[in-house]
């Protein structure tokens, strides 16, 4: 299974902690970027006639800030020059603030059958000081236009002066809306970022009280039918995100547009981050990728590693040694015996324990070779 990933950088203004490649004054080239993007598809087509695209993801950036007809063109790009299964997941991701019935049913017509809408707080205080375009009664409208398709709620956790009666409330008016999945983040503060100086302030909650406030949120959504599926990840029954679980399966994946990654072949490349830089590539007919790295046998291991221990369903041992001819259980019996309380180990499989999956990244160490 493979996916394809499209990066649209348009934003209505910028979140006050985003460090994503998303340039809101730039909106007016929305025209001739998308044009690129359709090249830069048609460009990377004949390497990859071989390849089966299960999922296609349009990401941002707001992809739902730019006119439906440009989704609609991607979409048919997507399905000119590469080949898309009959029942591929194919995914936007939307702002509350910028849809309308008219996008929706665009998106719907042309194919698209998963939502991710970024919801983030269902507290208007909350999403002012995040710098969020969109209100609590926004999102009400959006999932209400949405309902009866599968759509998935991105919510945060660690935003200061946050308490768990708002995360309680977030998780509940997505459920109660709708929502088939839920992403619950915690908010990183990135160096750079307007929310870096509340970080360095003091101002947003420690490690602590968000690892006290993840466990909240994974308890309001276990008791309203929400299974982990991945540290980050919940959803009802068969829910899960397609496109996502490739990524942690170290699927193959080829993506579009400033900023974006692909791995193909065990070989990862990256597109420029700065807009210019990408329209003089593409215009000039040559790939805008900054950053090639062909992955030894013993990263990929690392990976499928450091991946998969942070899914729920952990490290498949079968799978494990059809890929890279060793055992697990051999290979990594020292990490195993170290971490043996927080994990579950049994024939088939190794995870770490649920309650343990937030603090995953100290257990994981044991388990990189690098
Ligand atoms: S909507 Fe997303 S991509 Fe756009 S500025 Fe906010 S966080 Fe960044």
């Amino acid at each position: 299974m493979a996916g394809i990933y499209v990066h649209i950088p348009f934003c209505k203004s910028k979140c006050r902690y985003c460090d994503f490649a998303s340039f809101p004054d730039k909106i007016g080239l929305a025209e001739s970027y998308m044009a690129c993007v359709y090249r830069e598809m048609a460009m990377r087509a004949p390497e990859l006639a071989d390849y089966k695209f299960d999922t296609l993801y349009i990401g941002g950036g707001t992809p739902s800030v730019i006119d439906e007809s440009y989704i609609a063109m991607l979409v048919a790009a997507a399905k000119k020059h590469y080949a898309l299964s009959a029942d591929a997941e194919i995914t936007i991701e939307m702002n509350p603030g910028t849809v309308s019935a008219s996008k929706i049913d665009m998106y719907k017509k042309v194919g698209i059958n998963r939502f991710s809408v970024g919801l983030q707080s269902a507290n208007d205080r909350l999403l002012a000081d995040l710098g969020r375009v969109h209100t609590l009664n926004q999102f009400i409208t959006c999932a209400k236009l949405l309902k009866g398709t599968n759509f998935s709620v991105d919510i945060m956790i660690g935003l200061k002066g946050q308490t768990t009666q708002d995360i309680a409330q977030a998780i509940e008016v997505a459920a109660m809306y709708g929502a088939s999945h839920i992403s619950m983040y915690a908010l990183t503060p990135e160096d750079g970022t307007p929310v870096y100086t509340d970080y360095l302030n003091g101002e947003l909650p420690d490690g602590d009280e968000v690892a006290d406030q993840y466990e909240f949120g994974v308890k309001k959504l276990a008791q309203l039918g929400f299974a982990r599926y991945e540290v980050s990840n919940f959803c009802k029954k068969g829910k899960e995100s397609r496109h996502n679980l490739n990524y942690w399966r170290r699927g193959e994946y080829i993506g579009f547009g400033v900023s974006a990654s692909s791995c193909i072949n065990n070989v990862r490349f990256t597109n420029t981050f700065d807009l210019d830089e990408y329209f003089k590539c593409i215009i000039s007919n040559h790939f805008a990728v900054i950053d090639r790295t062909e992955i030894t046998e013993e990263e990929r291991r690392d990976e499928y590693v450091m991946l998969a221990l942070r899914t729920a369903a952990g490290v498949d041992l079968k799978e494990y040694e059809k890929l890279f001819g060793v055992r697990f259980e051999r290979e990594y019996a020292a990490a195993i015996a170290k971490n043996a309380g927080f994990l579950d180990v049994s024939a088939d499989r190794v995870a770490i324990k649920g309650e343990h999956l937030f603090v995953q990244n100290n257990i994981i160490i044991d388990f990189l070779k690098d």
